[in-house]
């Protein structure tokens, strides 16, 4: 059945969503869909690998903590993810609602999260639901590995490629800017296989987590992006609120 929305493109930026929490593994999509989420409803992405790789880049201390860690494809500590969490959600663009991809992690981090939703300083967000929208996007094994290791960014306007799905139109340059793709450090087979093995022993409990409180809807990740785009969009449009 095809799913439906109920908003137009105006509506959509009016309304309060969420919080949305995009779950699935490395691959599965999140990134991409969480843009789009951004795109119709006007609310920030957070996407704690995407401001890791920031501080790493910069070199701050929180950078050169997280490193060697985020290299290997093991999980930075709960303490100093949830703290820049924390941090982010402070800020005035998440009154509207936010969506969350890459975090929670671990369940120690779910139940952090699941904390502050429901304490004081989030209350000042008047309309967002202290219960998030859970979506976990499930995508078969191999699909994964094909899309990691396909996997190609620009570095100026970070538009996400995939040399096996979606290749740029010239070889490894971006269409939009032409400038020179790049491949993340942690997309490389080694690591792969770590970052999927590190989801499988801590990030399934998360959805475990949620689903016992009755919060996941589970999308077929295996189909065609703007399907399971449709998908989301059909859920968030039947749970949004007036701002
Ligand atoms: P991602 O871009 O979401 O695949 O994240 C890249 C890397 O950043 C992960 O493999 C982890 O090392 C680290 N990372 C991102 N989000 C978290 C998180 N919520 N908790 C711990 N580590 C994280």
């Amino acid at each position: 059945m095809a799913a439906v929305t109920v908003m137009d493109a105006a509506q959509a930026k009016l309304v309060t969503v969420g919080p949305v929490i995009l779950l699935g593994a490395p691959g599965a999509g999140k990134g991409t869909q969480a843009k789009r989420i951004v795109e119709r409803y006007g609310i920030p992405q957070i996407s704690t690998g995407d401001i890791l790789r920031d501080h790493v880049k910069r070199e701050t201390e929180l950078g050169k903590q997280a490193k060697a860690v985020m290299q290997g494809g093991g999980l930075v500590s709960d303490e100093l993810v949830n703290a820049m969490v924390a941090d982010r959600l402070s800020q005035p663009d998440c009154a509207r609602g936010f969506v969350l991809d890459g975090f929670p992690r671990t369940a120690v981090q779910a139940a952090w999260l699941d904390g502050q939703l429901a304490g004081e300083a989030f209350a000042r967000f008047q309309g967002l639901r202290s219960v998030p929208i859970v979506a976990r996007m499930d995508v078969d094994y191999n699909q994964l590995i094909r899309r990691l290791t396909g996997r190609r960014s620009c570095p100026t306007c970070q538009r996400i490629y995939n040399v096996h799905f979606q290749p740029p139109r010239v070889d490894e340059t971006c269409d939009l800017d032409g400038t020179q793709l790049i491949t993340r450090n942690d997309d490389r087979e080694e690591v792969i296989a770590e970052r999927l093995k590190t989801y499988d022993a801590q990030t399934k409990p998360v959805s475990d987590y949620f689903a016992n409180q009755g919060k996941v809807t589970v999308l077929d990740g295996d189909r065609p992006v703007d399907e399971v785009t449709a998908g989301l969009f059909a859920l968030l449009d039947s749970q949004a609120g007036q701002a």
